[in-house]
């Protein structure tokens, strides 16, 4: 598929037009960032792998009812999406407390929630993605209340799907992160604006710990530099049954993550 000019560019993805109109072409890049970019590197295979995993996941999302952007892989990099407007809001779904979670209100690293937590991000990377409340998302307009009660059950029931999913597969899905987006239409002379799951799911965006010795196999390798990420990201792909033996993505490929430096809003 022939790709148009580049939408946007983030952190793990670009955004290409696409020949038709509505959707867009999302490649995903090697290039890994953690702490609002302080640390980064480049990590061969992880746009692969997160490709693959992303795909397997948001089409399950899909086949069940909850409604997502995807529309199909089309290479080992890329997938065809249907283009919408981001809702400028990270909604984090906690399980277990670790993380920011952790660090904020002292709440000891693996402490079991009663119930699944549900918080906001607003996305500003030069704001450092802040925790906003409900009533921060009506004021400044940034989604309407009842899109919002819409996004909250759907948050809660990808949380119900994908802890069955890695329940299977003897994972522990501990905490994630989700994107929606407003995908406008013309139908009958007017517009409708329906909202999907947007962006990806997958090992950079949600903690997996292994089921019986809690082994991180997220984004938190990189992070914390608790060991190689293509192998906990290969080890989800593998035990969801989306990737065979014979990988041809190097584990050991890599570059040396640059130094963390503390970088002051401005
Ligand atoms: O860092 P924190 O504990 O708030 O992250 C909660 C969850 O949200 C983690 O699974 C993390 O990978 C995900 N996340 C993300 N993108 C961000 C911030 C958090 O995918 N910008």
């Amino acid at each position: 598929m022939k790709k148009g000019k580049k939408l946007y560019e983030g952190k793990a993805k670009i955004l290409y037009a696409a020949p038709e109109k509505g959707m867009a072409i999302q490649h995903f890049k090697d290039d890994a960032t953690a702490f609002n970019n302080l640390k980064k590197s480049t990590i061969e295979g992880k746009g692969i792998l997160n490709n693959r995993i992303s795909e397997h996941i948001l089409s399950s999302l899909n086949q069940i009812g909850i409604e997502t952007h995807l529309i199909k892989r089309i290479n080992m990099r890329e997938q065809l999406i249907k283009l919408v407007e981001i809702i400028p809001i990270e909604f984090i779904v906690r399980n277990i407390a670790t993380g920011s979670l952790s660090k904020r209100l002292g709440i000891e690293e693996g402490t079991v929630l009663e119930k699944p937590l549900l918080e906001f991000c607003y996305k500003s990377d030069s704001l450092g993605d802040p925790l906003i409340a409900r009533e921060h998302i009506y004021t400044f307009n940034y989604c309407d209340e009842k899109t919002l009660d819409f996004i909250t059950k759907q948050c809660f029931r990808v949380n119900d799907f994908l802890q069955g999913m890695f329940k299977a597969i003897e994972i522990k899905l501990v905490d994630f992160k989700l994107e929606f987006g407003r995908e406008r239409k013309e139908e009958s002379g007017s517009t409708v604006a329906k909202t999907l799951i947007a962006d990806e799911i997958s090992p950079d965006t949600c903690r997996l710990w292994d089921a019986t010795t809690d082994k991180k196999l997220d984004k938190d390798l990189f992070r914390k530099d608790l060991g190689n990420l293509i192998e906990g990201y290969q080890e989800v792909a593998r035990r969801l049954g989306i990737l065979h033996e014979q990988s041809n993505i190097s584990p050991i490929k890599f570059t040396k993550p640059t130094a963390v430096k503390i970088k002051k809003n401005k």
